[in-house]
């Protein structure tokens, strides 16, 4: 069975073929970058190589058929699966009928930078490729079982109700993953997780028994820890004071919450973490204190996740930031060890992806890991197919 996962993003598109009977080898990857851009291209994977050539990519449709010319000939797609972001009252792994589709609609404005494009693109799939099952496995997932004191917001409970309010969480293949993953290094099912999928768009939740019991996101990815230009949490009177008295529209604190705070809002230098790292280094104070505000976010949500779960085994760290930045790491950890959490700081420089970067005889453990959410789509994607 080959399972093609396509993930989408407002100007990209990144695919992997999984060929799950042949030990889940990926038989073709790439993707289209820029899209609907001036300088945009396409890249793929060939013998171990990776190739690039610029075309004029005008939308999704003409990125899809690009890949399409470029799967091997011999690999039938059994099916296409989507790490789909969110919907209104649908979560889970479903096949994306109309419903499912409406219910995404729905929640479009919730989920500006990432509804959107996944419904443009899964409209181009399915006319590009009719007869393919299409399959979404929804980011909230993982966290749909949260206990209703870590799930509820103190709003009235009619509306809360009636408007499908409520805390959701993302990036649940991520955490997903990397709690099986600790699930296998620790040998057991039975304990008590922070994973930190910390990239661009970051998250932490708090997992007992590997079961979500809380997370730093809720209805929207617009709040928990900062993000790399959205903001994290806020006092919500911020918004109406910058409307009301402060003369900006709706539109326009929108625009800030979502594309010009955070990392990039703070340091005035960039969104990528990376620059702020190296802004910091040389000596720019913002840029100093948007890392420790951004590492002092994650200690915080770390202490109230170890206060929620009782006690802590293992922290797990993915995503581009989590898995490459040992100064993350260790700022976010410093100053923990009264959790049981000590950071052996050589093991944690350099680290390769699935290492345990505590000290030895830490009673909690610290994996940095490499974390797959593609194979996780797949495997539920395959599941799904088969009738599981
Ligand atoms: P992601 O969204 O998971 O692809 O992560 C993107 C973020 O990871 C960006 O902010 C990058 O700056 C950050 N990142 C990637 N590689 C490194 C690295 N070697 N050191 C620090 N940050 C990194």
């Amino acid at each position: 069975m080959n399972i093609l996962i396509c993930n989408v993003g407002s100007t990209s598109l990144k695919y992997q073929l999984f060929a799950m009977d042949r030990g889940e080898q990926v038989i073709a990857a790439g993707g289209a970058e820029r899209v609907g851009g001036r300088e945009s291209g396409f890249y793929w994977t060939e013998n171990g190589e990776k190739r690039r050539e610029r075309l004029a990519l005008p939308t999704h449709r003409e990125a899809i058929e690009r890949m399409l010319r470029q799967l091997p000939p011999e690999a039938a797609v059994d099916c296409v699966g989507f790490k789909v972001v969110h919907a209104k009252g649908v979560t889970g792994v479903q096949y994306l009928t109309d419903d499912v589709l409406a219910a995404m609609e729905a929640f479009n404005s919730v989920a500006p930078a990432h509804n959107p494009p996944y419904l443009a693109a899964i409209r181009q799939f399915r006319a590009l490729m009719p007869g393919v099952p299409l399959i979404g496995s929804f980011e909230t997932a993982f966290h749909a079982q949260m206990p209703p004191e870590a799930r509820l917001y103190s709003i009235p409970w009619e509306l809360s109700e009636r408007y499908a309010i409520h805390r959701y969480g993302f990036h649940g293949a991520s955490h997903e993953y990397m709690t099986e993953f600790a699930a296998e290094k620790l040998g057991r099912r039975d304990f008590r997780l922070v994973s930190c999928h910390l990239g661009g768009s970051g998250s932490l939740a708090a997992v007992r028994d590997c079961r979500s019991v809380d997370t730093s996101m809720g209805l929207s990815l617009q709040c928990g820890v900062m993000q790399n230009n959205r903001i994290g949490d806020i006092d919500p009177y911020i918004i109406f004071y910058l409307a009301e008295e402060c003369g900006m529209t709706l539109p326009e604190i929108k625009t800030m919450l979502q594309t010009k705070s955070g990392l990039l809002g703070m340091s005035g230098v960039s969104n990528d973490l990376r620059d702020v790292e190296d802004a910091a280094a040389a000596g720019n104070e913002r840029a100093q204190i948007a890392l420790r505000a951004y590492t002092y976010g994650i200690k915080k949500y770390i202490g109230s996740y170890a206060a929620a779960l009782g006690g802590l085994d293992a922290i797990t760290f993915g995503g581009g930031i989590g898995r490459n930045s040992a100064r993350v790491r260790e700022q976010a950890l410093s100053g923990l060890d009264f959790l049981g959490v000590e950071l052996d700081l050589q093991k944690n420089w350099s680290p390769r992806g699935g290492d345990d970067v505590s000290r030895d005889g830490s009673p909690v453990r610290i994996y940095v890991v490499d974390t797959n959410e593609e194979i996780v789509v797949a495997r539920k994607a395959a599941a799904l197919l088969m009738g599981g």
